[in-house]
């Protein structure tokens, strides 16, 4: 199975027509399948300075998720621009507090947990971080690390490490034009079995919309 798009643009698991040709399936790894959660939340960002996306996980399941955005009901940078004191836009809260403050929320318990963040933390970010309970940091980017930060976790003994994101979209964009050459063989097997011819154009124009960029 692989993750794509259908041509309303909702993501959805279509079968994989490589499998049937023996060629080994690209699971994502925990890893990389959080770190995407946290990529995928950055995308609601509200903040124009910094896309950032935080998903806390525990036992591998997300128990929050968290963006830089403006408190519930209040203005957006997007909108009315940044609220800038001291070179920091104080509007918004930041994603990993976020993801900490909505676990608070809902009591959800966050000691022990893992964090997936698509940037280093900032050091107030750290210290909330520290205080949940938090174990185990994955960040994709450097960003500004503060020297203090880095010594407050590893005082903490929280474990910090750098799990690149792999987009895993772009790849399947890349491999779709491939896909198409395949299922056109697949069905051209079908036809010289005996299929309708034009079920097999409906099947074929169903794969170019499921694979052509920009679906
Ligand atoms: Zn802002
Ligand atoms: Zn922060």
């Amino acid at each position: 199975m692989i993750l794509t798009a259908n041509k309303n643009g909702e993501r959805i698991w279509v079968c994989h027509f490589l499998s049937m040709r023996g060629v080994t399936m690209n699971r994502l790894s925990w890893d990389q399948y959080f770190m995407a959660q946290s990529h995928l939340l950055a995308n609601r960002s509200t903040c124009t300075r910094l896309a950032v996306g935080a998903a806390i996980v525990r036992d591998k399941r997300i128990i929050a998720g968290g963006y830089n955005g403006s408190i519930s009901g209040g203005v957006h940078c997007i909108d009315e621009g940044c609220y800038v004191i001291d070179g920091h836009c104080v509007r918004t809260i930041h994603a990993e507090m976020n993801a900490v403050i909505q676990c608070a929320k809902f009591g959800v318990p966050t000691q022990g947990a893992e964090l997936y963040v698509t940037h280093f933390p900032c050091l107030q970010c750290c210290k909330a971080i520290i205080q949940s309970g938090i174990k185990v940091i994955y960040y994709a980017n450097d960003y500004k690390n503060h020297p203090y930060a880095i010594q407050l976790f590893r005082d903490a003994d929280v474990e910090v490490k750098r799990v690149p994101f792999e987009n895993f979209f772009d790849k399947e964009v890349e491999h779709n034009e491939d896909n198409l050459v395949i299922i056109a063989n697949v069905l051209k097997k079908l036809e010289d079995a005996g299929i309708e011819q034009q079920e097999i154009t409906d099947i074929y124009q169903q794969a170019q919309r499921l694979f052509s960029n920009g679906v």
